[in-house]
């Protein structure tokens, strides 16, 4: 869907899927460096991340396993409860490969700093994560995010897998979410 389609919906535009797109292709590149001669395993964070994550994977030019897993989130809330739950867990085994985790966004971080450490303690070779979007909470929090596409402001933003209330995830772009949606 494009964001035009919903543009009632929306107050600004922050990301079209080209800028995303070549934004993705250039973290891709960086990967592709780091990690050649190596078949690193992309671990995406359901659901908001599978838009990231089946980009990135189909612009890499190297193999790749990918496997998911599904925490607990903001709910059909717009700010972070804190409490953070698996609701499904990875297939492969960690020990000994090269973990990227793929993540749509980072607000406070707490998310990603508790994944972080649960997959660090299943032994993997290397763990480092891909961020599409970072929110400005997200710089005061200590989690070390190696390749990351955009700082956006701190608003409720929808569209590539960015849901509110399940909604919106299939936008391509990224745009800010009309207060009068939620309230
Ligand atoms: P954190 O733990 O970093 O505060 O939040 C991470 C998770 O919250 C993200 O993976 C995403 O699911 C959700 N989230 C944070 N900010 C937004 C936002 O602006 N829009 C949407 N739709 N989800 C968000």
């Amino acid at each position: 869907m494009e964001l035009a389609d919903v543009a009632d919906d929306l107050t600004e535009v922050l990301l079209t899927e080209t800028q995303i797109h070549d934004k993705i292709a250039e973290l891709a590149r960086r990967v592709e460096q780091d990690y050649a001669g190596e078949r690193p395993l992309l671990v995406g964070v359901l659901k908001g991340a599978v838009m990231v994550m089946a980009d990135v994977a189909r612009e890499l030019k190297m193999h790749v396993d990918m496997d998911f897993m599904a925490v607990s989130s903001y709910g059909a809330s717009t700010e972070s409860s804190g409490v953070v739950r698996i609701l499904k867990d990875l297939d492969a085994d960690l020990e000994g490969r090269h973990v990227i985790i793929v993540e749509d966004i980072i607000d406070s971080g707490l998310t990603l700093a508790w994944l972080r450490a649960n997959l660090e303690s299943r032994g993997p070779a290397s763990l480092e994560i891909l961020a599409l979007l970072r929110k400005p909470d997200a710089a005061k929090v200590d989690v070390d995010v190696k390749y990351f596409g955009f700082d956006i402001p701190n608003a409720f933003v929808v569209g590539y897998g960015l849901d509110y209330a399940e909604r919106y995830r299939n936008l391509r772009g990224v745009a800010v979410l009309a207060p009068h949606v939620y309230s």
